[in-house]
Parts: structure tokens; sequence; C-alpha cells
């Protein structure tokens, strides 16, 4: 990205809003009228000086709570960045915000670079990206200590890769820490999206953070619709899922190169506009793919696990995952690429029973396998099971889900009216009796067979076949065992434990068993008593196809509004050629629910357009007179 490119940005100063207040930088800066959850709390707390772990799903909101405090402190903030592309999309967002920031890297010409480290020097800037490996070279912290203000917070973007127990792990992390003593007034604050609290404990310790206040916010990305289809023609399921978002941004992951570049030719062949991404592809290729996804010059990209780190696009309006991820955790990271701009967006999730025995076969024996499939398990669980999505998805990660309210888009399970609730009232009772009786130290597969009364080897030593609940379940088969357990799970009335997936009784569970009341649960008996099971036979699995009613993008507010269709397309043609003017792509120019915004309120005066979402003074002097006209021009 040329930093030439826009300089003749009006800028704001360095100082405009020193010791202003969060509101008045997030209304006139962003142009945003109200914080999202946390974000004024985690602003307040950065303010008053206290160190600050704030951990937000992707999408969130997370900059704008190291980027308000910037603006408002009397000094730098160094933003730790693991990845270049992230710190040329948030110097060239901000920039188009009138804000100017820096970043020191390796991309930077010589020139550039003597520019960057005068204006830290002089005082004229007051955000500054580095990586991490930069940021413990004596260099870059003599300039950042020899500068006319003093550091006045470290922000340490991503903060998971500091933890062995995030899935990004960046030894360069660790340096960190000793690098605050020479910065003894600067506040830290650690961002991450990954939840586990394993990874939240390493951040404080390794970060080496000072009693800080923790704020967690909720997971749920209450805008993407969650779908799972039943694997049956792969190609097709796909090409509808695409037509649904004609001309909309998208990611496809699948399992393997290979499977990425035959379905990459196969779309192409088709006529879409779509590009591949893997480890396979040269550095050159990679970087080009993604640079031509980023600036809405591709509509999708197949690729593999490997693409989407570096991506901070707001618009990606679908993913689909073509192959069973490996886990709900890279399942929820993959999905949480759609959507960041709040719009309505979809995750498509296409199951096959045979995906779980080709994962499995990619098990290093040397590995821990039995994590591995615990950890497949819970995605398994999810894909077949019959139970609102999102509540099972939130329930993984330890949160209770309580919906918002009507018209929210949920998933394909809550769209169709649901299962209906069944008495489930005796088979719980004996599930968790059987628990107890095995007292809490094993799985639901042990707990399942226990009660078809198993005579496997394990059960027969640990003499659970002498027990009162052994036999007494063969009213079920293991299939509907293992989905009763997991509506348990959901319902928390009892929870995994460890890494083994032990159950145990949670206090919900305890106190159902006591007081004997009667359970309703959507659960279907399907009568094939004590049958055979493996997960694959999971009867949810074998479902129809599920068809979307309402198309979910027609949830715009410019839907049937012939002038505001007319607007929309002419704001895209604009955004598109101003992008490729400032070298930036589109969305930092305006997002997504900005140009909606404009289409729908058709804004007639530069008053009128600071009550658009996303533009503040700077975005509105910019490109106030060439809005105006996109929208007049229709009279
Ligand atoms: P994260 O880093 O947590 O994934 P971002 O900081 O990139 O999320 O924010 C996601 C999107 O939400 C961006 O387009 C951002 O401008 C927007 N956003 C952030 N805060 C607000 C807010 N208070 N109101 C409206 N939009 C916001």
């Amino acid at each position: 990205m040329g930093a030439d490119c826009y300089n003749n940005y009006v800028k704001i100063n360095a100082d405009t809003f020193t010791g202003s207040s969060p509101e008045l930088v997030l209304k006139t800066v962003f142009g945003y009228d109200s914080f999202r959850p946390f974000q004024k709390e985690i602003i307040d707390n950065v303010l008053s000086g206290k160190d600050t772990l704030a951990v937000m799903p992707t999408g969130g909101g997370k900059s704008v709570c190291y980027q308000i405090p910037a603006l408002i402190f009397d000094g730098i903030t160094i933003v730790v960045s693991p990845l270049i592309s992230l710190m040329q999309d948030q110097t060239a967002s901000l920039k188009s915000a009138g804000v100017h920031s820096v970043f020191l890297n390796s991309t930077l010409g010589w020139d550039e670079y003597k520019s960057a480290v005068n204006d830290i020097k002089s005082g004229k800037v007051r955000i500054v990206y580095v990586s991490p490996e930069g940021l413990a070279t004596a260099r870059i912290r003599d300039i950042l200590s020899g500068a006319m203000l003093k550091v006045s917070c470290i922000t340490v973007d991503e903060a998971h890769c500091v933890s062995e127990w995030g899935h990004d792990f960046r030894p360069d992390y660790l340096e960190i820490s000793s690098i605050r003593r020479f910065f003894p007034e600067a506040v830290m604050l650690a961002l991450t999206a990954t939840a586990t609290r394993q990874v939240r404990n390493d951040i404080v310790r390794n970060l080496r953070m000072n009693e800080p206040t923790v704020f967690i916010s909720s997971f749920n990305r209450a805008n993407i619709f969650l779908e799972v289809q039943h694997k049956k023609n792969p190609e097709i399921q796909v090409v509808k899922c695409i037509r649904r978002h004609s001309g909309e941004s998208g990611i496809i992951y699948c399992f393997s190169r290979r499977q990425v570049d035959e379905l990459t030719d196969a779309l192409d062949r088709q006529g879409f506009s779509v590009l591949s991404y893997h480890a396979g592809l040269s550095d050159e290729q990679r970087a080009k793919n993604q640079t031509l996804f980023i600036r809405d010059e591709v509509q999708i990209i197949v690729a593999t696990v490997a693409f989407g780190m570096g991506i901070d696009k707001p618009n990606v309006r679908f993913v689909i995952n073509y192959d069973l991820p490996k886990s709900l955790e890279e399942y929820y990271q993959e999905i949480g690429r759609a959507g960041r701009d709040g719009l309505p967006s979809h995750a498509l999730l296409l199951y096959s029973p045979g995906d779980v025995h080709k994962i499995r076969y990619f098990f290093d024996e040397a590995a821990d396998s039995a994590k591995s499939e615990a950890l497949l398990q819970g995605m398994v669980s999810f894909a077949a099971g019959a139970v609102c999505r999102r509540q099972s998805l939130l329930s993984y990660f330890g949160e209770k889900y309580i919906p918002s309210g009507e018209g929210q888009t949920c998933c394909d399970v809550c769209a169709s009216g649901g299962i209906p609730l069944s008495d489930v009232t005796v088979p719980v009772q004996k599930f968790l009796c059987c628990m107890i009786r095995t007292h809490e130290r094993f799985g639901v597969n042990y707990i399942a067979d226990v009660l078809l009364g198993s005579r496997q080897k394990r059960i027969l030593d640990n003499s659970h076949n002498m027990i009162s609940t052994w036999g007494i379940g063969t009213e079920l088969s293991k299939a509907e065992w293992l989905m009763l357990a997991d509506l348990l799970l959901i319902k928390n009335y009892i929870r995994k434990t460890g890494e083994y997936g032990v159950l145990e009784l949670t206090a919900e569970g305890k106190s159902l068993l006591a007081t004997r009341e009667k359970v309703m649960l959507p659960f279907e008996f399907s009568g094939k008593k004590g049958a055979d099971f493996s997960p694959d036979s999971r009867s949810a699995a074998d479902k129809p196809e599920f068809i979307i009613h309402k198309k979910i993008s027609a949830e715009r507010p410019v839907s049937g509004d012939a002038e505001a269709e007319r607007i929309l397309a002419a704001l895209r043609k604009w955004r598109k050629s101003e992008a490729g003017k400032l070298c930036v792509p589109p969305y930092v120019i305006l997002g997504d629910k900005s140009l909606l915004d404009i289409a729908a309120k058709k804004p007639q005066s530069s008053r009128e357009l600071l009550d658009i979402h996303g533009i503040g003074s700077v975005k509105a002097e910019r490109f106030g007179p060439d809005i105006l006209r996109i929208v007049r021009a229709g009279d």
C-alpha cells in the first residue's frame, strides 16, 4: 500500500482530542452513535491507568478500545500486532478517518521509515504499530524512548499469541513483558478473541500484567445465521449457497489443498469469480489472491484453514465449511470471519459422517489423540445435533444463550420450528444416577455402555456390571443416549471436565435428581432399542437439506426501495473507484453498513451526513460532496 497515496487527507491533529470524552471521539472520529458491549468499560479502565484484558469475539469492536484512549491520552500508544497486513489495514482505516498513525516494519522503504520515525520523535503521532520482534530491538526501543512524548499505553493485539495453548503461539510475544520496564508509566491493554481460561491465564502471566481487570464479552455472533446441511452433493450445495449470495463476498474452507484446487476449478468453470488460497501456492500468489479478495476484485476464496488470520475484511457475507472442522474452536474461528460489520451473514456447514473418519485418519499417533478425539466429538455433537445450533455452540464455550428478541436470525433448527419437546424424565434420571454410581469419573460413551449393559473388558474390570444402573437403559439406542447427553450438556445439567470429557453433575443436575422434577427436552425417540451405535449413525445427519425460507440478505433496510437500490449501486461503484485511487480496500473508504444507511436515509446536507453510521467529521468533509451528489442524482 503506497504511503503517499492519500497524504492530502484532512488530518486530525495529534492533540485534538487529548483529554476529551470517549463518546465525543467515538462520534466525531468514527461516526458511531453508541458503544458496543464493554467498549466503554474497557476504555474507561484503560484511561484510569489500570491494566486491562479484553476478550471479545471477532467483529466485537476491539480496535476502538485502544484507538479511542490513544487519542485521549497525552502520550504514545504502542500497538503490538502479529501481522504486517493487520498493521497496514489499521493505519489505512485510521487515516481514512483522519487519524495519523504509523507502523514500523520491514515493508517500509527508507524514506517512509525515516518520516515515520520523525513523526514519532516530534510528537506528531499518537499510535505506533510494531511487530513483537520489532519491539524487542534496541533501535525501535530507542526511537520510542527518545520521543518527545512518553509512552502512555502498550496495547497487545491478538494477545493469545503469547500462550502455547492458543492456536497461533508466537515466541516473540514472550519478549513483550521485558520491554515494559522501559516504559514504566504505560498501562497495558491486551486484546484477544480466544476465550478459554487457560489462554486467559497465560496472557496475564506471560505479559506480566499488573492485576488486570478482565472483561469477557458474549461470544454470540447474533448476525450470523448458523446452518448445517447433510453433505450429499457438496458441489451443488455450494453453488446454491453462492447463488443465494450473488455478488457478495464469501470464503469456502476445505480440508485439503487438493480439495481446494478441485473446488476452485469447478466453480471457475461455472463462471464464478473465485480464487484459491493454501500453503502449496507461492507466497506471492497467496498474497495476490488475498489482496484481490480484500479489495472486492474477486468474490470467493476457497481455502484451507491457513486463510483468514491476517484479514479484517468486514463484509464477508458467507462462510462455507465444505468439510467438517476438527473442533468447534476451529469452526467458531472460521465462521467468525463472516459479518464483522454486524450485517446479516451466513455460516453453512456441510456435514457427512464420512468426514469424521477422514479427520480421524489424520490424527497424529504421536500427538494427544484422545484430546483430538474429544475435540472432534464436540464438533460432531454440534453438527449432528438437533437442538438450536447457537445454544449448542455457546454452551460449548461455557456461555448460556439468551435469545435477544424477535426477528433475529438464529439457525436452521430454530427456523424449521425445532424438535417438539418430549418427556425424558426417566431416561435423564437413569443417566444422572449412572454417573453418580460410577463416581463421575467417566465420559459419555462409558456411561451409555453401562446403561446398555455392555460387557466390555473395561466395564467388567471396574465391576460396573455389578452396579444397579448397569443394563437399565436398553429402551434407548446408544445414539439416543449420546444425543440425550448432548442435551443435558447444553441445558447445563452436566458438564465435561478435563481434556478427556469426564462428566460431572452441575448444581442444576444435582437439584434435578434430588427433586425428581419432570424434564421436557427436544428429543425424538427412534424406537430402535439398544441398537449399535457409531457417531455416524446419528439420525439428525440424515435429515433433508434445510432451505432458508427468508433470503438472508433480503433483511436489508433498502429492499423494495428502487431509489435506494440505485443509490446503493452508485455508491458501490464510486467506493471502488475511490479505493483504487487511494490504494486501499473499499471498506476503508466506507463500510457496507454505511452505504446501506446512506441509501436508506438519503441525506441531503453535510449536517445530515453526520447521522450516517460510520461517518465522522473527516469522512463527511472528505467524501461528503461525492456522496451528496450521488444521492441527489436521481432528483
Ligand atoms: P475486532 O477487532 O474485534 O474483530 P473491529 O475492531 O475490526 O473488530 O470492529 C469490527 C467492526 O465493527 C468494524 O467495522 C468497526 O468499525 C465496527 N465498530 C466498532 N465499534 C463500533 C461501534 N461502537 N458502533 C458501530 N460499529 C462499531
